[in-house]
């Protein structure tokens, strides 16, 4: 911990983003921790082997730290704090979960209640009656809001409350929303997770995950995982992700202001049958008129946006769902996710609404 951190506590977001996590200040240091490329280090310190610490992990941790209002935990990938977080159940317990989320989540949790291990409750996590029905007996109570890819948010506040009275914990997977725009733990979570792949590092870059929390069980338990697992993050990745986080609230905010610039002109388009947007952020889902062929042939028709999977990057990306086999039936066949990026939204738009205009008349 550093001596100016009273003073980081009183500031904002965006300053914490780009004023947490340095070197301290000293004549000659550098503003910005250099990469460690370490796996041993001399006895007799914290430190010892490069699966229990790294120096440069801990400016990644110390910003999504104080961003989310927690201690965070970097991890080699979002799917590997999934996995640890998951562990954190015992045999036979209860966990409710979203019926549209992440694949990977879904197919960790499908797993684990297949061998017997867990057992798992869907639920609309828009629908907060459900949510909270199901939280009787329940242990873990996982929350994706948005959620992957059918944008459905929900009231953590009030689930938060049920779950805590059912007694089981809120793990929220706050990837799409980021710390900026939605802070779980302030909300009463218990952890929160992040493919810091996405919108942390925000590079196309990097791959990477984290956990939040402010309870120090849990963090210690999570640790003891991340050891015994062995699913550390790479030091390159960590790096990458500071140093991407330095940015992170300027692409928020560009990315969500261009997102908000192209909803309508999307849903008044007449190749467009359907726009999702939550209200907030750089996501957007869209049901192409004319099926799976049309959305098919839209990504291949564009030449800024990149048929892509993965989202939160600078460049503007985009993908139909349902292209991969393992994706939710109840998400329609014409569906792209759309993650809006942070070029001139013109631009954007004349590329986008070119190759909708070429499906209106195919
Ligand atoms: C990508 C993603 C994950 C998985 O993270 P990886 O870094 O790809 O392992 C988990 N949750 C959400 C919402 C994601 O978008």
């Amino acid at each position: 911990m550093h001596s100016d951190d009273e003073d980081l506590a009183t500031l904002s977001a965006a300053t914490i983003a780009v004023a947490a996590g340095r070197p301290p200040r000293e004549p000659d240091a550098p503003l910005n921790f250099p990469l460690t490329p370490a796996s041993v280090f001399v006895a007799g310190g914290d430190r010892e082997y490069g699966r229990y610490s790294n120096p440069s992990w801990e400016p990644f941790e110390e910003v999504l730290g104080r961003l989310e209002g927690g201690r965070a935990l970097a991890f080699s990938s979002g799917l590997a704090v999934v996995a640890a977080i998951i562990d954190l159940v015992s045999p036979g317990e209860v966990v409710v979960a979203p019926r549209h989320a992440y694949l990977g989540t879904l197919q960790q949790l499908a797993t684990k209640e297949q061998r017997g291990q867990l057992k798992v409750r869907m639920v609309d996590v828009s629908d907060t009656a459900a949510v909270l029905d199901a939280c009787e007996d329940a242990a873990l109570v996982w929350l994706e809001s948005p959620t992957n890819p059918a944008l459905e948010v929900a009231d953590i506040p009030a689930v938060v409350d049920g779950a805590h009275e059912a007694g089981a914990r809120v793990v929220v997977d706050n990837t799409f929303a980021t710390p900026l725009l939605q802070r779980p733990l302030t909300l009463g979570a218990d952890i929160v997770m992040h493919s810091a792949t996405k919108y942390l590092a925000g590079h196309s870059d990097a791959v990477l995950g984290a956990a939040v929390t402010t309870d120090d069980a849990t963090f210690a338990a999570l640790d003891g995982q991340r050891r015994l697992l062995g699913s550390i993050p790479g030091t390159l990745e960590t790096w990458l992700a500071v140093r991407g986080m330095r940015t992170l609230h300027l692409r928020v905010e560009r990315a969500q202001q261009n997102a908000r610039t192209l909803l309508p002109r999307l849903e008044s388009h007449r190749a467009v049958d359907q726009v999702r947007y939550p209200g907030f952020g750089g996501i957007i889902a869209i049901e192409v008129r004319g099926g799976a062929p049309a959305a098919d042939l839209l990504t291949r028709s564009t030449r800024l946006w990149v048929h892509a999977t993965s989202l939160g990057g600078v460049e503007s990306t985009f993908e139909r769902r349902r292209r991969w086999q393992s994706e939710q039936a109840t998400i329609p066949e014409n569906l792209v996710r759309m993650s809006v990026g942070v070029e001139d939204v013109e631009d954007l738009w004349a590329d986008l609404s070119r190759a909708l205009d070429g499906l209106a008349h195919a």
